[in-house]
């Protein structure tokens, strides 16, 4: 069994951080360090994909799932438009490696990918 990731330990009460939303198999937080107006992780409550090239391959459901609840979240705390980011490998950012979505919402007109 591989070391419970920081993200397990929030879900288990370990680290503080509210979980703002719940699903049978999801849970969101908002990102200690923000780089938008609403920024929150998605994340699956079970670590065993380390990413979202795993996750897809793995749980296509689960995935679909996490999809969801960022949805949902968007329209709560913004006027329901996001980005979506996987970080996917540590050249590309990713720290963490427990899969996990960021959810970018809210004045992200200015500073948009592709020009
Ligand atoms: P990654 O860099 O793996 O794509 O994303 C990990 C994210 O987790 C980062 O944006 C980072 O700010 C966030 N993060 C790391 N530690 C904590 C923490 O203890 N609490 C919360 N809420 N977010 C965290």
């Amino acid at each position: 069994m591989s070391e419970p990731s920081i993200f397990t330990r929030i879900l288990q009460g370990e680290i503080p951080s509210e979980i703002i939303a719940e699903t049978e198999n999801a849970f969101a937080i908002r990102d200690i360090a923000p780089q938008a107006p609403v920024h929150l992780l998605v994340i699956p409550k079970s670590q065993d994909y380390r990413n979202v090239v795993e996750l897809a391959a793995g749980d296509p459901d689960l995935l679909s799932e996490l999809i969801g609840l960022a949805n949902t979240l968007a329209a709560e705390h913004a006027d329901g438009d996001f980005r979506l980011i996987f970080n996917t490998g540590p050249a590309a950012g990713q720290t963490v490696f427990h899969v996990h979505a960021h959810v970018l919402a809210g004045g992200l007109e200015e500073g948009r990918l592709g020009g």
